[in-house]
């Protein structure tokens, strides 16, 4: 028998070992195993089994014996992690590592195991308590023997707060044999002792009923993709909770996928409330031992739920019966480092290989997942009716052309009718959000007076001012034109570069509301959660008055007492030299507007723009989800951009712009007779962000029909290649980072 093993060592590679006959019968698919490398030892995972090999097996090293330190991988998720391998272009290590969260996977951590005490036998027990009587120097013997008799086993802990305890009482019993030990493993307790309230399932709303049976037939079938697209308040997570019940009437597990940002307490309550303790919940706070348990709690079937961000898509359920994947369109979904996968595309992949069904909830779908559902190869279900009493925002759109004294500077970021908007919602005990989505680096060319942004000619996209070039290009096809000095389409010579932040918003708003309790909540004042949950308590508590904050700030957070939204600067995210930028604007605006009046007090939204016809943000305040999406995948598709093509870039870095520069062009002219007519391959280019972090960047990108050709020509170069030293090159399949 062959093993064919993975370790550690990151060369994509796999090597053969024999298997000796006594470990026949122990070794499996994922099994973690110790073997001879070189002149070392290596741990590494068992990813297939075979009974022939192309080497000589006279030479070949056995395995020296199954990891005890660490745990398998289960056989299920193998097959996973070489998709993911060859489909994201990553090598097998990087994929193997991912499956398993790292805790697990180095070995370091042990079940925690706890003493468990009880009388041996009762009869004896009260006999001894009868001897012992009155006798108060034996006292430590009576509470202890007195507390087991009746609450049965008990931990060390619940019997050292007993009134006379005492150890030596406690281990003279022992000794004795009037009371046993024993061991078990016992979990670090995840939820605190939270108290929480148990409920059980709505009576379903017609849209809840339909979004059921369907899935209900998807289950009976044994998979399938379903798209949920429906606003916030209609009810999705509600049709998530009484799948997962149904799931877990058919034996099965789920998993629930959100944003990281989504995975508040109030969420996790709400899925403890139905599910109580078959629930384990994976965030980013959990302590290495706690997230080594719940792992082992959901590998053992001792949980039947998992919840988590987009790695909790890993968890190791052996009888997986559904996946969940809440606001699906999130770009968070995508690991930014390798492997450079997106969870909701590998949730639908894990789905189809253990026959689970995927449910993909939105209010605002992605592009991709609206054409899959179009082209037949997902099932949608609308919902469109909100539950409860919340009603649709009111728009009122700014046209910040007029009106925009050059020579009140800052102050004009907010117009007369925010300013005024804002006074009376302060005056009335009424709260406000004000926000503004700052994404400072790429810096857009644009004219305050007319509106002009600096856009390719070939491409629909913004371009990328470089101001140590004093050019404008574009990524994607690679125009370079020199930068204008005044604007060319009004002649105006007071172009600029860049936008202004929520810092600066909020001290703007210090200055114009100076009685006004302000908060702010982006990534540079939010250092941890307990930060985050902080700002959201007091603002929830009504202790803040006005929070202005970026994207942070604009999902589902339910604060009854907003009243009024402020969008600042509506046309900053359409300013990025990205083919998403209209969606992304499009989703920004609905989620940020639809923390207005979600309470009894009916919202209103007040939404800046220098582009009022813009068509994306004519359609987001109207609230045309439908005519939105027409309106882009039309724009895709002219454009033949994903879905209607696949696109993988590639990018270089290094400090030696030279050597980033040679090798990319080096790799592009590599890779080039290996693709076909359908696709598309421009020189490299610098990327938009031109140097990061000291390192400088080129990118390739590869666009076209025929994505396994693509990869099949990219992915050996980019990981078997010698790059020249101090070069990287990293592959994003379906990017979501244009940057
Ligand atoms: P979404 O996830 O689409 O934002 P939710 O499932 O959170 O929507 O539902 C919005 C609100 O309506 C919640 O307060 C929820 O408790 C309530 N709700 C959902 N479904 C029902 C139902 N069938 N009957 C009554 N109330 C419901
Ligand atoms: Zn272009």
């Amino acid at each position: 028998m062959i093993a064919r093993v993975v370790t550690d060592v990151a060369l994509d590679r796999e090597f053969d070992y024999l298997v000796p006959p006594e470990l026949a019968s122990e070794l499996e698919v994922g099994s973690a195993v110790d073997v001879p490398f070189g002149r070392t030892q290596r741990t590494g995972y068992v990813l297939s089994i075979h009974d022939t090999t192309e080497f000589d097996m006279s030479r070949m090293r056995p395995v020296t014996g199954v990891s005890s330190s660490r745990a398998s991988i289960p056989k299920q998720l193998v097959e996973l992690g070489r998709w993911m391998s060859e489909y994201y272009c990553c090598t097998l290590e990087q994929s193997i590592r991912t499956l398993l969260p790292a805790p697990v996977r180095n070995g370091k951590f042990r079940p925690k195991i706890r003493k468990i005490y009880n009388v041996s036998n009762s009869y004896e027990a009260q006999k001894e308590l009868a001897k012992i009587g009155k006798n108060v120097r034996l006292i430590g013997r009576t509470v202890v023997l007195e507390h087991l008799l009746v609450y049965g086993e008990c931990f060390m802990d619940e019997l050292a707060k007993l009134q006379g305890f005492s150890r030596s009482a406690l281990a003279t019993l022992v000794k004795n044999g009037l009371v046993s030990v024993r061991e078990a493993a016992t979990r670090r307790d995840v939820f605190g002792n939270a108290g929480i309230v148990r409920d059980s399932a709505l009576e379903p709303t017609p849209d809840q009923a339909k979004a059921l049976a369907q899935i209900d037939g998807l289950l009976a079938a044994g998979g399938g993709v379903q798209l949920l697209h429906g606003t916030t308040n209609s009810g999705k997570t509600e049709v998530y909770l009484q799948a997962i019940s149904k799931t877990m009437d058919m034996g099965k597990s789920s998993i629930v996928l959100v944003p990281e940002i989504s995975l508040t307490p109030q969420t996790v309550r709400r899925f403890r409330a139905r599910f109580g303790d078959a629930l384990s919940v994976l965030h980013s706070r959990l302590s290495g031992g706690e997230r080594f348990d719940e792992w082992n709690r959901i590998r053992s079937g001792e949980v039947k739920i998992a919840i988590g961000a987009r790695s909790a898509l890993f968890a190791p359920f052996s009888d997986l019966g559904l996946i969940v994947i809440d606001e699906e369109h999130e770009s968070t979904y995508k690991q930014a480092e390798a492997p450079r996968y997106n969870a909701r595309d590998v949730a639908v992949m894990r789905g189809q290989l253990e026959h689970a069904v995927v449910i993909l909830g939105s209010a605002t779908p992605s592009a991709e997942s609206l054409h899959n559902a179009g082209i037949g190869r997902f099932s949608m279900t609308r919902m469109s009716c909100p539950v409860g009493h919340s009603v649709p925002p009111r728009f009122q759109v700014i046209d910040r052309r007029i009106g925009t004294d050059p020579d009140a500077g800052e102050s004009s970021l907010f117009s007369d009718e925010l300013v005024e908007a804002v006074r009376q919602r302060i005056s009335s005990g009424e709260q406000c959000i004000l926000f503004l989505n700052r994404r400072g680096y790429a810096r857009t060319l644009s004219c305050d007076a007319c509106g002009y942004v600096a856009k390719c000619d070939d491409c629909a996209v913004h371009c990328v001012y470089s101001r140590r070039s004093q050019t404008l290009s574009c990524h994607l096809c690679g125009a370079v034109r020199e930068a204008p000095l005044v604007c060319p389409q009004c002649g105006n010579n007071q172009i600029r570069y860049s936008g202004s932040g929520t810092e600066k918003i909020e001290s703007i708003a210090h200055a114009l509301f100076p009685d006004a309790r302000i908060g702010r909540m982006d990534s540079d004042s939010m250092r941890s959660a307990d930060d985050y949950e902080e700002v959201l308590e007091n603002f929830r508590q009504g202790k803040l008055d006005i929070l202005v904050g970026t994207q942070m700030i604009a999902k589902g957070l339910h604060f009854p007492n907003v009243t009024l939204v402020g969008i600042l600067n509506a046309d900053q995210g359409l300013n990025m030299p990205d083919f998403r930028s209209s969606e992304r604007t499009f989703q920004l605006i609905t989620q940020v507007a639809g923390r207005a009046g979600r309470g009894d007090t009916p919202g209103d939204v007040i939404l800046q723009t220098f582009n009022p016809q813009n068509d994306v943000i004519v359609y987001a305040t109207s609230g045309d989800v439908d005519g939105f999406s027409k309106f882009d995948l039309e724009f895709r598709e002219m454009m033949n951009y994903p879905p209607f093509s696949r696109m993988i870039t590639i990018l270089f870095r290094g400090e030696d712009e030279d050597a980033v520069k040679r090798y990319a062009f080096e790799f592009k002219d590599a890779i080039s007779p290996y693709l076909h007519d359908g696709i598309k391959m421009v020189d490299p280019m610098p990327a938009p962000i031109e140097r990061m972090k000291g390192k400088y960047r080129y990118v390739i990108s590869v666009r076209g029909n025929g994505l396994a050709t693509m990869r099949k020509a990219i992915r050996t170069l980019a990981l078997h290649g010698a790059p020249p030293s101090g070069v990287e090159v990293a592959v994003d399949v379906d990017p979501q980072n244009m940057m």
